[in-house]
């Protein structure tokens, strides 16, 4: 199947409150063009560079998702254009995006990316320095950024009941936490191989790479 075919695929399979991020990372801008050509606006990066690269040369009317993990000197490089950041996994970090956000006068959109995994290899906060950070004055008064939402990404595994359990487990933390932070209104859960699950336990934004561009060889 053509990419075009198997987006079609996918956007049809998904409920309407669901919103795809293509992932595009590795693939040349040709295919990501084809996405484009059949209607898909938001394309997601995990390299700040490569991102910054296919910004500068595709229609101006994308939104580019940092889904990737985030270094602070970096973040200068996408503060004019980014339109939601995944990954933001410390305060120091959130912080950074404040500050760059403010040099141009714009507020960017970040979710707060949470350790969900039984395994200990992917990043993210966990939950009590999630809940240290947002009952702190500092956080109250960054007026650059806005948290939407949160992200997570579940275990590597087989097993569906553990992914499903990781995915149930940030929904909780979700709704507990729709009080305190107005402007949430998106999850971010869900790849190629899991987002069923992801959008059963409530995603809303579905992060979808492999199965749209095909097999990557690196990363
Ligand atoms: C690469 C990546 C995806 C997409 O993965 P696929 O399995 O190709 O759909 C989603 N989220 C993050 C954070 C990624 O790095």
């Amino acid at each position: 199947m053509s990419i075009k075919e198997k987006l079609k695929e996918i956007k049809t399979s998904l409920p309407s409150e669901v919103t795809l991020v293509a992932v595009s990372k590795t693939k040349p801008v040709s295919d990501l063009l084809e996405a484009y050509e059949i209607g898909q606006r938001i394309f997601g990066e995990n390299k700040i560079q490569e991102m910054t690269q296919k910004w500068e040369v595709m229609p101006k009317d994308i939104q580019w998702h940092m889904i990737g993990h985030v270094q602070r000197n970096k973040v200068k490089y996408m503060a004019e254009f980014v339109s939601l950041i995944h990954g933001v996994d410390s305060f120091k970090l959130l912080k950074e995006i404040d500050k760059q956000a403010k040099k141009h006068n714009r507020v960017i959109d970040c979710l707060l990316q949470i350790h969900i995994a039984e395994e200990d290899t992917k990043f993210g906060l966990d939950k009590n320095e999630l809940h240290t950070m947002i009952a702190s004055d500092e956080f109250q008064q960054l007026e650059n950024i806005s948290v939407v939402g949160l992200m997570g990404m579940a275990t590597f595994t087989t097993n569906q009941e553990q992914i499903r359990r990781e995915f149930k487990q940030l929904k909780t933390l979700y709704n507990s936490l729709e009080e305190k932070i107005e402007t949430l209104s998106i999850l971010s859960t869900g790849m190629s191989g899991d987002y069923q699950i992801a959008i059963e336990e409530g995603s809303n934004m579905v992060r979808i790479g492999s199965s749209i561009f095909g097999a990557r060889n690196i990363h």
